[in-house]
């Protein structure tokens, strides 16, 4: 289309209606402003003025003096909650919940934001029982309440209420919940635990936590941690069972397909081996796992094990190639270690290593590599002396990396 000369009629025109559109805002403006309490506008100048607890007072006093404005309400209960002044954020919820002429959805939405106050000040009960309320309702709160619901019975350990809302959930929307895994190694676990060991409830339960090893697969959502873990409660059963050979099977397949996880199995591996009178062979493996993977907590099973077959030579032989390729000083302490205790109490320590005092040694290094002998959480660094599938500071799941803090430096 071409440009016509007489369009420009418009432009005053178009001036002269922006020009009234704003002096209609303006003056709407002013009108509404006459109806605020003054306290909004002190408030808000504390606001400007960096001053956020005056502020916060201002505020609660227009909310008093005009309980119709519930924004506010639900503004200054997310304030409260949020700088963790969790019994005022509550009673502004509650004293909003008490309103008999609260229209539906906002009922819900502060039914919603009382349930949140309750789970951070910690009352689980209350918030479970307020989300409880909201997650059958159909508004946008169900999803929230349902997620928070499973949090709270993981946090209780009430892992089969867990898996039932994992699976309401999942009957709502196509989510992945990686951790619905480790709710049946829990329960799986707690099975095995308990005496005598429940051995059908254990079957059920890693059955379960394959086939969400297998669905969450599919989703490419997993990591090896499930995987492994559910093998070794599976090597876990079959030793209960006394049946070796499946145990072995089970704790193979994890140096196989997980050799970062070969730390947490060596030792049960070996006990295998020698259960069936195979203990050389045993070595050989873990020796062969070691040249392809090494790590520390093989190293020391090796270490150990070879000290016992073949004698402190070999052991030392190994250990010197180990520590060239490897420079690390908790193994020189782990390797202290197993040659002080092996030693008999009193005994010069003259082998294998001449004229060094070995205890005086031992306790030197000790002292710096205690910091080191730790599994660290990657999510909150919490840090733990051994292994968690579930981070006891932030309670995220797999956080922990099967190796030392010394190795991952
Ligand atoms: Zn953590």
């Amino acid at each position: 289309m071409d440009f016509e000369p007489w369009w420009l009629i418009f432009v005053p025109v178009l001036f002269a209606l922006g020009w009234l559109a704003a002096r209609f805002d303006f003056r709407q403006m002013l009108r509404e402003t006459r109806t605020l309490p003054d306290s909004y506008f002190r408030g808000l100048n504390f606001l400007l003025n960096e001053q956020p607890d005056r502020a916060i007072d201002a505020f609660v006093e227009v909310a008093k003096l005009d309980p119709e404005t519930t924004e506010l309400h639900f503004a200054l209960g997310s304030l409260f909650r949020r700088r963790g002044e969790m019994e005022r954020a509550i009673r502004v919820h509650q004293s909003l919940l008490s309103r008999s002429d609260l229209p539906q959805a906002e009922r819900e939405h502060a039914q919603h934001e009382l349930a949140q106050d309750f789970l951070k000040a910690g009352m689980l009960d209350r918030a479970e029982a307020a989300f409880e309320q909201l997650k059958d309702t159909d508004t946008r709160y169900a999803l929230p309440a349902l997620r928070s619901l499973i949090r709270i019975y993981e946090s209780e350990h009430d892992w089969p209420r867990a898996i039932e809302a994992v699976k309401t959930l999942h009957g709502l929307v196509d989510e992945p919940v990686p951790q619905l895994v480790h709710y049946y190694c829990e329960q799986a676990q707690g099975a095995l635990s308990a005496k005598p060991a429940d051995i059908e409830a254990a079957l059920t339960a890693l059955d379960a936590a394959d086939h969400a090893v297998e669905v969450a697969g599919r989703g490419e959502s997993l990591s090896h941690g499930s995987q492994v873990r559910t093998s070794l409660l599976r090597a876990r059963l079959a030793g209960l069972e006394n049946d070796s050979k499946r145990e072995r099977m089970y704790l193979e397949s994890i140096l196989a397909d997980a050799p970062e996880y070969a730390g947490l199995v060596a030792e049960q591996l070996l006990a295998n081996y020698r259960q069936a009178g195979e203990a050389v062979q045993g070595l050989e493996h873990l020796r062969a796992q070691y040249e392809r993977h090494a790590s520390l907590d093989l190293f020391n099973v090796v270490f150990r094990e070879l000290r016992a077959q073949q004698g402190s030579e070999t052991a030392w032989a190994f250990a010197r190639a180990a520590l060239r390729h490897h420079p690390s000083l908790l193994g020189l302490d782990r390797l202290l270690e197993a040659e002080l205790s092996a030693q008999p109490a009193g005994e010069a320590h003259s082998s294998p290593v001449p004229g060094a005092d070995l205890s005086l040694l031992r306790t030197l290094i000790h002292k710096h590599t205690q910091r080191l002998d730790r599994y660290a959480c990657r999510s909150c660094g919490f840090q733990a002396r051994r292994f968690y599938w579930q981070c006891p500071g932030c309670n995220a799941w797999e956080t922990y990396t099967p190796r030392r803090l010394e190795e991952l430096e």
